[in-house]
């Protein structure tokens, strides 16, 4: 029985990648400079109307718009532009050989984890398990919740903290299921922090990592077997005529406004309802439940090279979003160094176009994450979802410089915040670690946690004579009164 299920599995996978190249026999993916008019922006949202187009991208103002084009609409879709003087290229002229491409990685594929091809889910999860057993310390594995089709969405969790006292940062991927980039970079990412040295110590020491690298796995799953350039979940509302909803428009804040189409066949729709599916669902659960530690989620996406601010849905911008932006173009500024790769830092609906429905915009507006960023990876439009697999380590390695510059961050604000200012006051003079002060502290939540050195200063040592007592009780009252009525001022104001 079980070798049948397997003869049944290899042959649907093996059929799944044929109908992937069949699928985009002939389509072109068109890109529309960025120049364009009101009047132009206008025709183009009106050609987004048209059925079995997939825009890429958004029609912009601000950048280029990239097309994918079915064979029998190219021509009708080429007069509609050339009658409204919207200049364009043919920046893949047959997606199907880009796919092929894709499909020959996938089967030259050795087993195990590298970062040299993308890869299937069983195998970036059999890693993370690995993982877990290899550094059971450091690395815990969880589930978050589980997708339509009943698969795992998991939540890994890397730091040598075993409090819950560090700030916490949540880096997600693969919301969007053809970015194969982002999950590659995700995993990239946990692979450095396991093998940090001395110098990045610091980063796991002081900082809760936690990643959700696949956050939507039927998606991603569905890409590698029927077709290779799927956005949505998977999921199936009654009444409806098409499968799957834009995760990434699902989240309840300022839901189903700009930037999304009621239609259910179209690549952005929001869904039936906010929150509809348990990908979008699951993710904001996380972020909800550890809002008041996480303060920073950066959500991993491609293609535009862009670091996102919230808001989309507004042109409004955060009141710290003076803060947001330095930090973006700190962050772009690292990841610039290594093979100087540009980034454009800045709130979409600035830089790009409106979106509503985020999970970015619910982080900051909900959650109230302090600093949420969406990063669209690698390339600007030149292969678009279809990175080479040969990208995926020089875009990992330059995008970790970026998210090391926020880690930082967060650790140098959580010092600012003088935590630990009552061990301060005295000085450190020696660390120690399982006093009852630390715990009191760290576990029973106690504000006002002092270890009291009595007298003296070193004299007599613990030869403290009597007659010493009376003074040193009658003084150390005095200093525990001034404790017990701040106790009571807190309680009165
Ligand atoms: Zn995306």
């Amino acid at each position: 029985m079980w070798t049948y299920a397997c003869v049944i599995f290899i042959c649907a996978s093996f059929s799944g990648f044929v109908d992937s190249e069949k699928m985009y026999s002939g389509y072109q993916l068109l890109s529309i400079s960025k120049t364009l008019n009101k009047t132009q922006y206008d025709a183009l949202v009106e050609l987004q109307k048209r059925p079995r187009l997939d825009f890429w991208s958004e029609p912009s103002t601000m950048r280029t718009t990239d097309i994918l084009v079915a064979p029998q609409d190219v021509s009708s879709v080429e007069v509609y532009l050339k009658n409204r003087n919207i200049d364009y290229l043919v920046s893949i002229a047959d997606v199907k050989i880009a796919v092929e491409k894709d499909t020959k990685q996938r089967e030259n594929r050795q087993g195990g984890m590298n970062w040299k091809q993308y890869h299937r889910l069983d195998v970036i999860y059999a890693w993370l398990e690995a993982q877990t057993h290899q550094n059971p310390r450091v690395v815990q594995v969880s589930n978050i919740g589980k997708s339509y089709e009943n698969r795992p969405i998991k939540l890994v969790k890397i730091s040598t903290g075993t409090y819950h006292r560090n700030p916490a940062i949540v880096i997600d991927a693969g919301i969007h299921a053809r970015e194969w980039i982002a999950p590659a970079t995700a995993t990239y990412m946990m692979k450095q922090l396991l093998s940090v040295g001395l110098e990045d110590r610091d980063l796991i020491d002081s900082l809760d990592w936690y990643f959700i690298p696949v956050v939507n796995p039927d998606g991603y799953e569905y890409t590698h077997t029927e077709d290779r350039l799927w956005r949505k979940t998977r999921s199936k509302h009654s009444d409806e005529e098409c499968i799957g909803v834009d995760a990434n428009r699902n989240f309840d804040f300022h839901w189903g406004e700009a930037g999304t189409k009621e239609d259910a066949c179209a690549n952005t729709y929001p869904g039936p309802y906010p929150f509809s599916e348990s990908e979008a669902n699951a993710t904001a659960g996380f972020l909800w439940t550890n809002r008041g530690r996480i303060k920073a989620y950066l959500t991993l996406h491609s293609y535009s090279q862009l670091f996102l601010t919230p808001y989309g849905y507004t042109e409004d911008l955060p009141d710290d979003y003076d803060d947001l932006h330095d930090l973006g173009v700190k962050a772009a500024k690292a990841l610039e160094e290594v093979h100087g790769t540009e980034y454009e830092v800045g709130a979409p609906s600035h830089i790009l176009y409106a979106n509503s429905g985020s999970s970015r915009d619910w982080a900051k507006g909900v959650a109230e994450i302090q600093y949420p960023f969406t990063i669209e990876l690698r390339d600007k439009g030149d292969s678009g979802f279809l990175l080479p697999a040969s990208e995926i380590l020089p875009t990992a390695t330059e995008t970790w410089e970026a998210v090391k510059v926020i880690g930082r961050k967060l650790i140098q604000d959580a010092h600012k915040t003088n935590r630990f200012g009552f061990l301060r006051y005295v000085g450190p003079i020696y660390s120690y670690s399982g006093s009852s002060q630390d715990w009191a502290r760290e576990f029973a939540d106690v504000k006002y946690s002092y270890t009291v050195e009595l007298r003296d200063s070193g004299k007599k040592k613990f030869l403290l004579p009597p007659e010493d007592i009376l003074d040193t009780g009658r003084e150390t009252w005095e200093a525990v009164k001034v404790i017990a009525r701040k106790i009571i001022d807190d309680r009165d104001t």
